[in-house]
């Protein structure tokens, strides 16, 4: 039998003559490819909240790196760090092995983070994405508990390894996976029914019930903003109940903050304002401070049960993210004065977003923080939306299931002025779309 395979790339592409400068993506490069297709440019420097092409087009970044760039593009300190770290040839890969890297790293991330917020948890370094934090939580979860589920919530996202992808909620995503998506439970997220219904009425019900049929699951996992899902926030009060909830059945209470956290919504950690104390925490994306791979799984310490190499990897502390994530926390971390210019800026996008919806009847506001947005009545306005911003020299992107959420996610670094510039694009392109 023959598989007919159609290709997009070929369809009605033939007699268009190739561009030189992108010909080699486009007929090289899988088309799983993605972001490149809302921005077929080619970029070349960046630097700050602007990403500049080879051609000399500036653009002002309110994508951020998917939020991986949270002190925006090289950023001189951090950039310097790395320069003079590899001028020196100290040791770039090291598996697990101790490197003065690493214990600067530590040392840093104990100081700066967990001592001043009284958390004592356990610093596990998985490989280097968000989805092997996800993973490596989800495992010692399992370990710890001794019970096979995992609860997540409507519009999760996690990753796309199996197991992270099992408790992701995005359908196309979860069909990717061509293989049954074992051992989680889905639960509504705050407001899903819009307040028809109390908070945790079902897993509550459920855990309750020994003949509800429910297994008690290993362990609840969560994002306190949606940012792949379409940005809806949890309130603070549903985060606490949902903690409480954990604790009364003994069940494992895993913070997701690989896109919400370092800074994003002000507070180093999403949960901070809501006064929880999780179990576990992955972190990635912004943690290297500018783009490298680097991810942590903070578990407390009586979850720290595994056996040396149990749980393993060949790029576990990649020591050059280790550099510039120490020389973040340090140029960032080390008092309140960062995280309160970035409060500032929090206010400045929601008030400035608030502008933009108070002028039509079909939008409203998602998110929190400087990870924030606008959702439309119709769905495709948002993609719209997001090209128009593009044509105006913005990159913004879109959220959600139907990516019917424009979402805004200016590095925390970007300056009053750029915000207020990117604001004006936006508005634009929100009335042209
Ligand atoms: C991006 C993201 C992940 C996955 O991170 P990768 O580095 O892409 O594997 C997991 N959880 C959340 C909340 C994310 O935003």
């Amino acid at each position: 039998m023959t598989a007919t395979i159609t290709s997009p790339e070929k369809s009605g592409e033939s007699d268009k003559r190739a561009n030189p400068a992108t010909d080699i993506f486009e007929r090289r490069e899988s088309q799983v490819r993605s972001y490149c297709r809302s921005w077929p440019v080619v970029f070349d420097r960046a630097r700050g909240a602007e990403q500049v092409t080879e051609d000399g087009t500036t653009y002002l970044d309110f994508f951020s790196g998917a939020g991986a760039l949270n002190y925006g593009h090289n950023h001189p300190v951090i950039k310097g760090a790395l320069l003079d770290y590899l001028a020196e040839d100290n040791v770039v890969h090291a598996l697990d092995m101790y490197t003065p890297a690493k214990r600067a790293f530590l040392t840093a991330f104990e100081e700066k983070i967990l001592q001043p917020r009284g958390m004592d948890h356990k610093i596990q370094l998985p490989g280097p994405t968000g989805t092997n934090s996800v993973e490596t939580a989800l495992k010692i979860a399992r370990k710890a508990t001794g019970r096979p589920y995992i609860v997540s919530f409507t519009n999760a996202f996690h990753g796309m390894t199996l197991g992270s992808l099992a408790v992701t909620g995005n359908s196309m995503k979860r069909e990717g996976a061509g293989a049954p998506l074992y051992h989680s439970q889905t639960a509504p997220y705050d407001d899903y029914f819009d307040g028809a219904t109390p908070d945790f009425h079902w897993l509550e019900s459920v855990w309750a019930d020994s003949g509800s049929g429910v297994d008690l699951p290993a362990a609840v996992i969560v994002e306190t903003v949606q940012g792949e899902g379409g940005l809806r926030a949890a309130r603070n009060e549903w985060l606490r109940d949902l903690s409480a909830l954990c604790r009364r059945f003994e069940v494992l209470l895993i913070i997701d903050d690989v896109q919400a956290g370092c800074g994003r919504t002000g507070a180093f950690f999403s949960f901070e304002e809501a006064g929880i104390e999780p179990d576990i925490i992955c972190l990635s994306k912004s943690l290297s401070g500018m783009g490298l791979p680097l991810s942590v799984t903070l578990l407390r310490p009586e979850l720290d049960l595994w056996e040396p190499a149990e749980h393993n990897g060949t790029f576990r502390g990649f020591n050059p993210a280790f550099v510039t994530a120490t020389a973040a926390l340090n140029e960032f971390w080390a008092d309140d004065a960062f995280e309160n210019t970035v409060r500032e800026r929090c206010a400045q996008l929601t008030s400035g977003l608030l502008a933009i919806i108070d002028e039509r009847e079909d939008a409203s506001y998602r998110g929190r923080g400087l990870l924030a947005g606008i959702v439309f009545d119709d769905l495709e306005r948002a993609e719209k939306v997001a090209a128009e911003a593009f044509r105006r020299g913005l990159l913004i992107e879109t959220s959600g299931p139907s990516s019917e959420v424009v979402k805004v996610m200016p590095p925390l670094t970007v300056t009053e002025e750029e915000l207020n510039h990117g604001l004006t694009i936006l508005a634009e392109a929100v009335r042209a779309a």
